[in-house]
């Protein structure tokens, strides 16, 4: 066994999102995986005798990111709909190849927004597999830590395959959700997309029963929301957040920021889907009429970012890995995709950190304070200025 010892970083950067400009020179002392202190390089005072000095010299120290929006269970890629599918034993290997992806990646926590219902051997019944992957994380300080929402809960006609749960009228969905929150969810997620696009799969009373319920039991509700009908019923209903938000407008970004509402953005799933025109075969993304739609979307989702933004709503990012094309290791595509809907690269960065956290309720995420957790990473350039750098990572201090 490795006896862990006091560890020095000296001579980083240090990039907090939280403030505009990289702080220079600066060393940082780790110990059982907490901050000691953060001090100049020139003035670190006395060091314990066993210290390890890591040179990081050229390096900026960034706090871990949150991936918001994130399905550990899931591989992703241009088939990401048929993986869904799998055994669930090779879903759980999935899961543990994305748990080092993650990790590699700078991803310190992961909030899984749905997985499939799996039988589970030790009981019999089915269950939502992420609920497995946590428990099998919690006691592994090299994974990623996350908080999980069960399964999707969607009206019937919506997502094919038969791995959710289906509710298609109120006291179905109260259930749904009651049976998740049973079933240990840390949240609820709400699929807020209906069979017909014009149309929102429950009435606005349905689904504020699902967020009493929930909040009464000290549990939140997030909905997927890629149409407009949808996103309103949610916020009126009071959910804590929505996923996508495809189509907001100013109507609804208004009402998301005076609830608090926080929105989870994923605009770099039109970048995977556009880089896939080149890459495969699939006429969704190679025609003519299939990239134009994937354009189309791409601008309205970015203007509603944009209206958020602007609203003063708070951004959480997610990739959607596994739910959605893009895989474990791409959240850096994702804050390049806010800096380029306007925020600044410093708002994107705390987006993916601070942000995150809030939203997961733990004010140690995505955070580097003395006495905190020393989960950093460390890249080559600024990412307060140069988003591009978080793909840079050089190595990640909580992992070996
Ligand atoms: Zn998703």
């Amino acid at each position: 066994m490795i006896i862990p010892r006091p560890t020095l970083y000296r001579d980083a950067a240090l990039a907090d999102p939280t403030g505009s400009s990289l702080r220079k020179g600066v060393s940082l002392l780790a110990d059982a995986d907490r901050i000691v202190w953060i001090r100049p390089s020139a003035d670190e005072g006395d060091l314990p005798p066993d210290v390890h000095v890591i040179d990081a010299g050229g390096s900026t120290i960034v706090p871990g990111m949150v991936d918001a929006h994130s399905h550990v269970t899931l591989p992703g890629g241009s088939h990401w709909i048929d993986r869904g599918a799998d055994p669930p034993d090779e879903l759980l290997e999935v899961a543990e190849h994305n748990g080092d992806l993650l990790g590699r990646a700078g991803v310190r926590w992961a909030r899984d927004v749905g997985s499939p219902l799996a039988v589970d051997p030790r009981d019999g019944r089915r269950h939502a597999l992420a609920l497995r992957v946590r428990e099998r994380w919690q006691s592994d300080p090299n994974r990623p830590r996350i908080r999980v929402a069960g399964t999707w809960i969607s009206h019937s006609g919506v997502i094919p395959g038969g791995l959710l749960i289906e509710a298609d009228d109120g006291p179905a969905l109260l259930k749904a959700a009651s049976t998740q929150l049973d079933d240990g969810a840390d949240f609820l997620k709400l699929y807020l997309d209906g069979p017909k696009k014009e149309e929102a799969p429950w009435s606005t009373d349905d689904v504020r029963a699902v967020v009493e319920l929930a909040h009464g039991r000290g549990a939140k509700v997030t909905a997927h929301s890629g149409f407009l009908v949808g996103a309103r019923v949610g916020i009126d209903a009071g959910v804590d957040s929505l996923e996508h938000g495809f189509e907001l407008d100013s109507d609804t970004v208004a009402q998301m920021a005076r609830q608090g509402t926080f929105l989870v953005s994923t605009l770099a799933i039109f970048r995977s889907w556009a880089s896939f025109a080149q890459t495969t075969t699939l006429p969704r993304f190679v025609s003519d009429e299939g990239k134009e739609r994937i354009i189309h979307r791409r601008e309205r989702a970015i203007e509603s970012v944009q209206l958020a933004h602007r609203a003063g709503v708070r951004i959480a990012t997610g990739t959607d890995f596994g739910g959605g094309s893009l895989r474990a290791n791409h959240l850096a595509w994702e804050v390049e995709s806010l800096v380029e809907a306007g925020l600044k690269p410093s708002e994107a960065l705390a987006s993916a950190t601070v942000r995150g956290g809030e939203l997961l309720g733990e004010p140690e995420a995505g955070r580097l304070v003395e006495g905190g957790p020393a989960d950093f990473f460390l890249v080559h350039g600024d990412p307060l200025t140069d988003p591009t750098a978080l793909w840079r990572v050089w190595r990640v201090a909580w992992l070996p």
